[in-house]
């Protein structure tokens, strides 16, 4: 580790407040056995780094400043622990979030991303809004060269969105989207990949209404003055969407999108709610046989494949998804611009 630099940039939460400071900070040498030091290309600013630096309930609860942000990036491995053997100096790589103990229950049956002892890079630990990143092998995840760095590291939100999709098949489905924001204009792409019939979405903000459908949405709804059951129902000859992916985390979506659904259809749930949330379920679920999903994270790491094949075969394009590339010191020009909603996703170059 001889050439690495003492000190590095990283964008660091530095107490309880608004926003977060670009600091130097050491680099992170002291390597476990099973530990990687990633040199970090591009980082992508998610929804959960935003609640980091409006600094609200969720991140006064989960965060313990001072911390580096971060955790959807893409890099170049340059240091190994003794006893690591998925990765070697020099190769392109991302990382899964969603660190897991290994040993339980879930980990030990397919179901690494709810690991009863999960821990989350960024949130838990250091992330990844640094110069240099240290991150467990377990998570890490070979690149294929061909794919840009910018691109490559949205991979993690990108899985979100293909696991909620890919709960079920969609081939020939007529499917609403509720939330077309950075994961929902996601779905839209991978929608159109797998071949769904009419793909409905329905959005407030209109920056992302329109940036929906240059990505490809069918039709596209303004919750907040048409009722969103009646256009699916006229656009589905009054059967119902026959796939509900629900991507606001709002409650009037969630009640709007199952009263969308058609009898015996499925919904898959990402978005993550503020509080509890009251539904009739005996009139939105149980008399209309719908099946639910609760999604979190990536299937790992089934969802990392399809993803990084859909990249690497160029069948998805991320470029009119991915709306703003800045510079690493540009920060909080990105961080505004995802307050503003006026983006889909936002990435920062190193
Ligand atoms: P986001 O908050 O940027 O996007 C949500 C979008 O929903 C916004 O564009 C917003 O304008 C829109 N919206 C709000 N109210 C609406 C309504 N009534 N009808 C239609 N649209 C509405 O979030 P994101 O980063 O795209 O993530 C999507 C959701 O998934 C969020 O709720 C996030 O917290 C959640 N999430 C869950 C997981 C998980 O593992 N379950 C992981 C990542 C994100
Ligand atoms: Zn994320």
């Amino acid at each position: 580790m001889g050439k690495l630099p003492e000190n590095m940039k990283a964008i660091v939460k530095d107490g309880p407040h608004y926003g977060a400071k670009m600091m130097t900070v050491d680099v992170p040498k002291d390597l476990g056995a099973h530990e990687v030091l990633v040199k970090v290309k591009a980082v992508s600013i998610c929804g959960t780094d935003l609640h980091i630096w409006l600094w609200n309930e969720w991140a006064k609860e989960h965060i313990n400043v001072p911390q580096i942000l971060g955790h959807e990036f893409a890099g170049e491995v340059v240091a190994v622990g003794s006893e690591v053997s998925l990765v070697k100096i020099g190769d392109f790589v991302s990382s899964e979030t969603h660190i897991p103990c290994g040993h339980c229950k879930q980990c030990r049956t397919g179901n690494m991303h709810v690991c009863q002892n999960l821990k989350i890079l960024g949130v838990d630990m250091n992330g990844a809004f640094a110069e240099y990143v240290k991150v467990p092998e377990i998570v890490l995840w070979k690149n294929d060269p061909s794919i840009p760095s910018i691109w490559a590291s949205v991979q993690e939100p990108l899985g979100n969105a293909i696991h909620t999709i890919f709960t079920e098949d969609v081939a020939g489905k007529n499917v609403l989207v509720t939330g077309a924001g950075p994961i929902g204009l996601l779905a839209i792409g991978v929608l159109k990949t797998a071949g769904a019939a009419k793909i409905i979405v329905s959005e407030v903000n209109e920056y992302r209404r329109n940036l929906a459908k240059e990505i490809g949405a069918d039709v596209t709804v303004n919750p907040k003055n048409q009722s969103l059951v009646d256009i699916v129902k006229k656009e589905t000859d009054g059967d119902g969407a026959d796939v509900l992916i629900e991507m606001s985390g709002n409650p009037q979506a969630l009640h709007d999108g199952l009263a969308s659904l058609t009898n015996a259809g499925r919904a898959s749930l990402l978005g993550v709610y503020d509080k509890d949330v009251q539904i009739n379920l005996n009139d939105l679920v149980i008399f209309k046989a719908i099946r639910i999903y609760g999604i979190t994270g990536r299937k790992m790491f089934e969802t990392w494949y399809k993803g990084a094949e859909l990249l690497k075969n160029k069948k998805l394009d991320l470029s009119k998804i991915i709306t703003h590339v800045l510079d690493f010191d540009d920060y909080e020009k990105g961080f505004k611009l995802m307050e503003e909603g006026k983006c889909g996703k936002v990435v920062l170059k190193l």
